[in-house]
């Protein structure tokens, strides 16, 4: 089946959809993104990932290309003229097309703006009762990784590096600690059941699930540290996950080759990850 897209005030055909050569998405990376999930027709967290979109377009001065009752509106129609039960919609704004420069194009440049929806199983993965196996890589981005930019081609080396080691995805290490996973944040719980997160900085991008996660596990009495934590550490901690608003919270088995805790899904990670969806079903939109 062919999707509905929207680029730049259409709805379209995703057969039909385009964008120009000289869009500054496509010379240069110089664009932000969102993804927000679906879960039963409805949006997951949209107030969060708006909020950050915000923060992404002033970062880069970057003109807005709607207001959010609009930017809602635009996701809601793709979610229904696709039929998306469960899945992602992902949304791109650049700085528009103009004459190929290293100047910012001139004022009054349309940003584009470019949505589409992607049908994947977000409830159901076989990583939430296997768990993950992480690869450790040096963290090589640039410093401003709170801004949610489309230059992802070190995330997509890491993984990929990770992937000829056998492992399902990479954390990425900085000076001995780590940042976060290639596209998700990275967690682990100590041996006396506390919560251990990277604090919020330019290293790390905030992640809207990590957030959420974490108000959740201060109401379920876990009690949460946000600060740094070691490779080493990790790797003796009694659980690892990750989140993000594709994979909610996946656990984390093995760093390394080196079994976390049992080399089983740890129970932290699992209970997080029912209460996560649990509450993302109640307050989505
Ligand atoms: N860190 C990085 C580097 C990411 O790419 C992502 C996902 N986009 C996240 C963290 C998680 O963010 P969120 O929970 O908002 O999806």
């Amino acid at each position: 089946m062919t999707r509905t897209v929207y680029v730049n005030g259409e709805y379209l055909s995703e057969t039909d959809a385009k964008i120009s050569i000289f869009d500054r998405g496509f010379l240069f990376a110089d664009g932000v993104y969102e993804v927000v999930s679906v879960l039963g027709g409805k949006l997951l967290d949209f107030a969060g990932h708006m909020k950050r979109l915000r923060r992404s377009l002033a970062e880069l001065e970057l003109p807005s290309p709607a207001e959010d009752d609009e930017l809602l509106a635009i996701h809601r129609r793709l979610v229904s003229e696709n039929g998306l039960d469960e899945g992602l919609i992902y949304m791109q704004v650049t700085r528009g097309a103009a004459d190929r420069d290293f100047l910012f194009p001139p004022k009054g440049t349309r940003p584009s703006l470019v949505l589409f929806t992607q049908a994947v199983a977000l409830r159901d993965k076989p990583s939430a009762e296997t768990g993950l196996r992480i690869a450790s890589v040096p963290d090589l981005r640039w410093g401003r990784r709170d801004i949610k930019t489309v230059q992802l081609l070190y995330p997509s080396m890491a993984k990929m590096d990770a992937k000829r080691r056998g492992a399902d995805d990479a954390w990425l290490v900085e000076d001995g600690v780590v940042t976060e996973g290639s596209s998700n944040n990275a967690h682990i719980v100590t041996a006396d059941g506390v919560l251990v997160t990277r604090d919020l900085s330019h290293s790390i991008l905030h992640g809207i699930t990590r957030a959420a996660v974490l108000r959740l596990a201060a109401e379920e009495n876990i009690p949460v540290e946000e600060r740094n934590f070691t490779l080493d550490e990790a790797k003796s901690a009694a659980e690892a996950f990750i989140t993000s608003a594709s994979s909610f919270v996946l656990p984390v088995v093995e760093i390394d080759l080196h079994p976390i805790g049992d080399g089983k899904p740890g129970p932290i990670a699992k209970r997080l990850r029912q209460i996560y969806i649990a509450e993302s079903e109640k307050t989505a939109i």
